[in-house]
């Protein structure tokens, strides 16, 4: 059956008028959807005999939370979802001085093959539907009582490998009627997925991009993330920016040995000052599979020196949620190797 809150008012306006039902019981339906019900019987001012009639094709869903952890040093929460069919992905919600922000997965599992991530250890299973991910921003707000202002698509899997969902995500959570959500307020995070960047620059979204770039040159990139491969260092930088001329940011996960040296800090600097980007240098965190290990704190300052001599604007990211396992992937690996989840 069709999930209802995958879809936007004029879709439900087509439904309604297929059941002979006026337009403006589109925005209420959409309204009731918004509020986060959980079945199609809590929309009390739409007459039961249309209730009857969109359940015999179509459905709503709320996703169960199977484990919730709440961060003793900052607060920062946690959530695994179970989905419709068992699988589970993570949301995590933090708390900054400008509002909430919540990060959410866009796909169960990953098939980018990123050395040092967790989600990418078991592959794909599927990408998610448009109402799941809207469910885990709205679900989020509901459970933790938190307003959620701003949304990073970073927890697991790849947004622009499952993008057409994700437009439709994107369109969902930004409507006036739904949680309204400004563009402005949402950064979309990729692995570089170039062939896509033409398609998302046409839609003239007012979100941020932020390139998890991770090595300013192809020889190390590529060691690092196969998603390199037959696409490059150079591409990456210009098609999104070119057509767009929105700033990009760069994610920069800082590994001991590996990517943390003067040479990777100075060709970075160039990268990033010939698009003027962003730099959000992050502290790795272990995963257990993972051969690699965090950079040293004294590399990861003199990393920060050549940058900032350079004149880029850099920032190293504060780690959160440091006793809740909030990094991309790990509750559900846990999960998947057999090991309780509280
Ligand atoms: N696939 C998208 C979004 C998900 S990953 C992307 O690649 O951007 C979100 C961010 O978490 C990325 O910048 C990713 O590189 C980072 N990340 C993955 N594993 C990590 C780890 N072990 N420690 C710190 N950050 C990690």
């Amino acid at each position: 059956m069709k999930n209802l809150r995958s879809m936007l008012p004029n879709e439900i306006e087509d439904i309604l008028a297929g059941l002979g039902e006026p337009k403006y019981r589109a925005k209420q339906v959409f309204k009731w959807l918004g509020r986060g019900i959980g079945s199609i019987d809590e929309m009390s001012d739409i007459p039961k005999s249309l209730r009857e009639k969109l359940k015999n094709e179509y459905t709503v869903y709320e996703p169960k939370v199977l484990s919730k952890q709440v961060s003793k040093i900052d607060g920062t929460i946690k959530y695994l979802w179970e989905l419709y069919d068992g699988n589970a992905v993570e949301t995590v919600v933090m708390s900054y001085k400008h509002g909430n922000t919540v990060c959410v997965s866009t796909q169960v599992g990953c098939r980018q093959g990123c050395a040092f991530c967790a989600s990418t250890i078991g592959g794909l299973v599927r990408c998610l539907e448009p109402h799941e991910i809207l469910e885990e921003v709205m679900f989020s707000q509901i459970d933790s009582g938190k307003q959620i202002s701003n949304i990073v698509l970073m927890g697991i899997g790849e947004p622009l490998d499952n993008f057409d969902n994700v437009v439709k995500f994107l369109e969902l959570v930004n409507h006036p009627d739904g949680m309204n959500i400004g563009m402005r307020h949402i950064s979309l995070s990729t692995c570089g997925i170039t062939e896509k960047f033409d398609k998302l620059a046409e839609l003239n979204l007012q979100l941020t991009l932020s390139v998890s770039l991770h090595a300013p040159d192809d020889e190390t990139r590529s060691k690092i993330m196969p998603a390199n491969h037959g696409r490059g260092v150079d591409e990456l930088m210009e098609c999104y920016y070119e057509k767009t001329g929105r700033r990009i940011s760069f994610e920069y996960i800082m590994i001991d040995g590996v990517n943390d040296t003067q040479y990777h800090a100075q060709l970075l600097s160039k990268r990033a000052r010939y698009v003027g980007a962003h730099v959000n240098l992050i502290p790795m965190n272990h995963v257990e599979e993972s051969r690699f290990q965090p950079s040293t704190q004294g590399h990861i300052k003199a990393f920060v020196k050549v940058l900032e001599d350079n004149g880029v604007n850099v920032t190293v990211r504060r780690k959160l949620g440091g006793d809740v396992e909030a990094s991309c992937g790990q509750l559900r690996r846990k999960m998947q190797k057999g090991n309780q989840v509280k």
